[in-house]
């Protein structure tokens, strides 16, 4: 029996990059795992790579009728949940835009895009699950190092992240009576679809020239996978609404 021996969990966004890492980290783990994303094919192909105990389910965090029929499908499944990472997440990149986003450039659909997902779609995806999730549950939520820095360019993404850190804060206040902990993940520079783009690639080779990353590199969606594990478990059963990061030491310089 694993750290999440018993445990159904749910991943939202886990059809590739750090969603996909932490279900299979998960499942090693004893957990059941429901998997979600919009890309269907990407979404298949994840449950295949996974192997067993995982099921996927198609939709859009920002579309409450998809959340409705999420978590209606879980219940029928399994009737609970113990365990929710909510990981889906557009960056400026995804977001079919560009990073280089100075304010006075920022477009009402920039916005718009990042805020839905980011924000409605994270703070819905959790609220609305809080009835199958069980007393003494755990809630992960991916912010990132952006939610306490001021790199110029990325207000907006930045802005999305350091709601998702404050809503760590306040939840873990509002779901004490539950000993449901909740905790806000931030990663750094992670070799995850977005950096991989050729869009990127000048704004990469700068971050890895230019010595701001203590360990020296970009880390792994894996690396991150573990830190999830951790907070899921009862191995951080003290631990709730703090924020641990896992950048290299990015934030901390
Ligand atoms: P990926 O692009 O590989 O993963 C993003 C995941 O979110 C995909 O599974 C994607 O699936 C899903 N997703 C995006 N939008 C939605 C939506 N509207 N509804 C449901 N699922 C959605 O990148 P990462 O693994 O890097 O990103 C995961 C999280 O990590 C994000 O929240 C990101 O902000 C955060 N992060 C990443 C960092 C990095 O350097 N990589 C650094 C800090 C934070 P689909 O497209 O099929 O919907």
């Amino acid at each position: 029996m694993g750290r999440l021996g018993g445990k159904i969990a749910l991943i939202t966004g886990g059809n590739s990059g750090i969603g996909l890492a932490t279900a299979k980290r998960f499942v090693d783990e004893g957990a059941y795992v429901f998997i979600t994303g919009r890309r269907e094919a990407e979404l298949n192909a994840a449950v295949k790579e996974i192997g067993a105990n995982v099921t996927g389910v198609q939709g859009d965090v920002a579309n409450l009728g998809d959340l409705d029929r999420l978590f209606a499908q879980i219940k029928q499944e399994k009737g609970k949940l113990d365990i929710i990472f909510g990981n889906a997440g557009i960056t400026p990149m995804t977001a079919g835009t560009t990073p280089i986003t100075p304010l006075g450039t920022i477009t009402e659909e920039n916005y718009d895009s990042l805020f839905n997902v980011n924000v409605k779609g994270l703070l819905f995806s959790i609220q609305n699950a809080l009835p199958l999730l069980s007393d003494g549950g755990s809630i992960i939520l991916n912010a990132s190092i952006v939610a306490s820095k001021g790199f110029a360019n990325w207000s907006v993404y930045s802005a999305t992240k350091a709601s998702v850190r404050s809503f760590a804060r306040s939840w873990a206040s509002d779901l004490k009576d539950r000993r449901i902990r909740v905790n806000a993940l931030s990663p750094g520079y992670i070799d995850t679809t977005p950096w991989q783009s050729s869009d990127v690639a000048e704004v990469r080779a700068n971050i890895e020239a230019s010595g701001s990353v203590p360990l020296g590199r970009f880390g792994t969606a894996d690396e991150v996978a573990k830190v999830v594990v951790f907070l899921a478990s009862d191995d951080s059963s003290y631990v709730t609404g703090t924020e641990l990061f896992v950048d290299g030491g990015v934030a901390q310089i």
